[in-house]
């Protein structure tokens, strides 16, 4: 894959400017020169093949030669409550979930969560959805979306979607809930390191979800976050 930048403005009249973060990346770390032919896309689902006009001080200009709309999402959307562990496993969490398609990341307020999702946070979380996307192709960004609360999340989402709490003191989820999913897709709540509490399993009980263990060993919170992704991600 060629390279990627992402562009935050749309085109107009067929020129893209890149500016901070991205224009700082084709100029300086990748050396871009005027003239050569780079790949943007814009989170959205479009790709265009655009050719360097100007390098700037603080932006970069190119000429759009094409468009295209491209789609590298997964069958069915997938939406990951997790209580956010800390420090650089976040940053290594949110690359993954990039990866392997995940619609769209929920920073959890739980009871024993240690890591708290603050506006910092949240950016620089947002900000690792670029790089990532920028890796592997991905044409569409997965939404960081502002903190909920364990109670807000487990009531709010979607009915209609498969909704599972992961937790390592249930019965294993079923093997059919992998298959067939709803077109709403999958909803999973993860707890943190200290694990949910028995109010917070129950409340999501009331509210319909399903409670279920992936295994017989205690997984890290990214390491459970995988494994959602991966098999709600294989059908
Ligand atoms: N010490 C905690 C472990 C928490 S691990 C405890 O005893 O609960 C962090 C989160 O990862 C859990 O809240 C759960 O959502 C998920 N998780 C870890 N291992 C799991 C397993 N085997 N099955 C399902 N979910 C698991």
């Amino acid at each position: 894959m060629s390279q990627r930048y992402y562009l935050e403005q749309p085109p107009v009249d067929d020129r893209a400017t890149l500016t901070t973060t991205e224009a700082h990346h084709l100029a300086h770390v990748m050396r871009g020169k005027v003239g050569e032919q780079v790949t943007l896309f814009d989170g959205v689902g479009h790709e265009f093949q655009a050719r360097i006009e100007r390098i700037g001080k603080h932006d970069v200009t190119l000429a759009v030669l094409s468009q295209a709309s491209v789609d590298r999402e997964l069958a069915v959307p997938i939406t990951l409550g997790v209580a956010l562990p800390r420090g650089d496993r976040q940053a290594w969490l949110v690359e993954k979930l990039v990866e392997l398609g995940v619609t769209s990341l929920v920073p959890l307020e739980t009871a024993r969560g240690v890591a708290q999702p603050t506006d910092k946070a949240l950016e620089r979380l947002r900000r690792g959805v670029i790089e990532a996307s920028k890796q592997c192709g991905r044409t569409r960004l997965m939404q960081v979306v502002d903190a909920q609360t364990w109670r807000d999340f487990v009531s709010q989402g979607d009915v209609n979607a498969a909704r599972l709490v992961a937790h390592p003191y249930a019965p294993a989820v079923e093997t059919t809930f992998w298959t067939a999913p709803p077109s709403a897709g999958f909803l999973f709540a993860v707890g943190p390191e200290g694990g949910l509490t028995d109010d917070e399993v129950e409340s999501a009980r009331e509210q319909g979800w399903q409670v279920g263990a992936l295994g017989e060993r205690i997984l890290r919170i990214e390491t459970a976050a995988m494994v959602l992704a991966v098999w709600a991600s294989r059908g």
